[in-house]
């Protein structure tokens, strides 16, 4: 390392920024996504995205198994008519602000299985989506290119904004 670059670096001694900025910052590099796999895209997508290769802990993100303490819903599968209101129940479960991405042909139009009568075409049917991943299943890195623009969101977002597109929904 050099060590001239380190004594040169000016590092400010004040910054001046907002609250809603720094806790946006905090949000952004913190999410937690829950633990929630309802088909192969979860197995093939997430668990490999999550796992050491692409190692999804190095954005500060781990799963939570609780839905109360989670910031991200992962719709990571085929919805299935049975599982749409569990679906719906664990999301209202999360506290706000909370994100979803819809991950995988199936969870963005029910894929494969579309116009199917035991399949909702598309989990936005059920709940607001923020991001969709394509792929059968998604590749690693299209997962985290998903997560990164949810990232994004949440340094764009605030609260109170967040609240107000709950509420015209
Ligand atoms: S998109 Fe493909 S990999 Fe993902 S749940 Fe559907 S069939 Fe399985």
């Amino acid at each position: 390392m050099d060590l001239n670059l380190l004594e040169n670096e000016k590092i400010p001694g004040v910054i001046t920024t907002n609250l809603q900025q720094i806790v946006n910052w905090g949000r952004k590099n913190s999410v937690w996504y829950m633990l929630f796999g309802i088909a192969c895209c979860a197995i093939e997508g997430l668990m490999a995205t999550g796992a050491s290769r692409y190692d999804l802990d190095r954005f500060g993100m781990i799963f939570r198994a609780s839905p109360r303490q989670s910031d991200l819903m992962i719709v990571a599968g085929t919805v299935n008519e049975k599982m749409a209101d569990r679906v719906r129940r664990l999301y209202d479960q999360m506290a706000e602000p909370k994100w979803v991405m819809a991950m995988g042909a199936c969870a963005i139009s029910g894929g494969p299985y579309q116009g199917k009568y035991n399949v909702v075409d598309g989990v936005d049917r059920i709940i607001p989506v923020d991001v969709y991943v394509p792929g059968c299943p998604p590749r690693p890195e299209t997962v985290i290119y998903g997560l990164m623009k949810i990232q994004e969101k949440i340094a764009r977002d605030g609260l109170e904004k967040r609240l107000k597109e709950k509420v015209r929904a």
